[in-house]
């Protein structure tokens, strides 16, 4: 059942538009965040300029979705493409913008889930074009969580054990791998990112996480790599962990019962 039951349908539509307009802005930052944060940029200034021409994108010409429909995807001075992938971007923030307003109704709660999904939307991203998850994104993660927590059903207490046994249960992973295998199996994005989904999710969520991203991870793995299985293959692990932990936001109570439900 969706949170907004009960609602008169103009509200539930203005709530959505509201959910989903503020979903692609920070979709829109998202970008920005991928963009620069790779590349050693700072993020709040200057203004975004075409990677192309270097030309300074205008006020009109950076309206999420809109402008890159209107543009037809490219730049207005030199006429160089733009990638879909902000539009995907901006399109997803989007989406999660409403899933997070149904699962939470309008609520704080709702805009903490939506910070930490658009948190992980950067990570996935990043993570897979350049196989590094920036420590800024997940320290800024861990303190929103933190913070926010009063508001959410994990609640401080829950936070604070889900962010030291998400970074925890995951370094001891590593280690335990390199015993096994002679070499460091994740690196310290990893547990950095475990410990901000564990300030949102609780310890309950880590769990879920883990092991989502661990089937998610070994199904990529085997697609890809059926040739190579005895090759050394580096597996952008932080994307898979971000899916995850994407569901574990949206559906991990309805997951864990479930779970419940088949062991009794
Ligand atoms: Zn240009």
């Amino acid at each position: 059942m969706s949170a907004l039951t009960g609602l008169p349908r103009e509200a539930v539509l203005g709530w959505l538009c509201l959910a989903s307009g503020l979903g692609a802005c920070l979709g829109s930052f998202a970008n920005v965040l991928i963009h620069r944060l790779p590349r050693g940029e700072s993020v709040s200034g200057p203004r975004s300029r075409c990677p192309h021409c270097g030309h300074r994108v205008r006020w009109h010409d950076n309206i999420p979705i809109v402008s890159w429909l209107m543009l037809r995807a490219r730049c207005r001075d030199c006429g160089a493409p733009i990638s879909a992938r902000y539009v995907c971007v901006e399109l997803a923030g989007a989406a999660l913008g409403a899933l997070v307003l149904l699962r939470f109704g309008p609520s704080i709660a709702a805009v903490a889930a939506l910070l930490f999904l658009v948190d992980l939307l950067a990570v996935a991203v990043i993570d897979w074009q350049f196989m590094i998850i920036p420590h800024s994104l997940t320290i800024a993660g861990m303190v929103l969580g933190l913070a926010l927590s009063v508001w959410c059903p994990v609640g401080p207490g829950g936070a604070l054990v889900g962010l030291l046994a998400g970074a925890g249960l995951i370094l001891a992973l590593g280690y335990g791998y390199k015993a096994v295998r002679g070499e460091l199996g994740m690196g310290g994005g990893d547990v950095m990112l475990m410990g901000m989904v564990g300030s949102f999710t609780g310890v309950r969520g880590v769990l879920l996480v883990l092991l989502g991203g661990a089937l998610l991870g070994t199904a990529y793995a085997a697609v890809r790599y059926r040739a190579s299985l005895a090759g050394k293959t580096r597996l952008p692990f932080g994307t898979f962990l971000a899916l995850a932990a994407a569901g574990a936001c949206l559906a991990g109570e309805a997951a864990f019962r479930w779970y419940l439900d088949l062991l009794h």
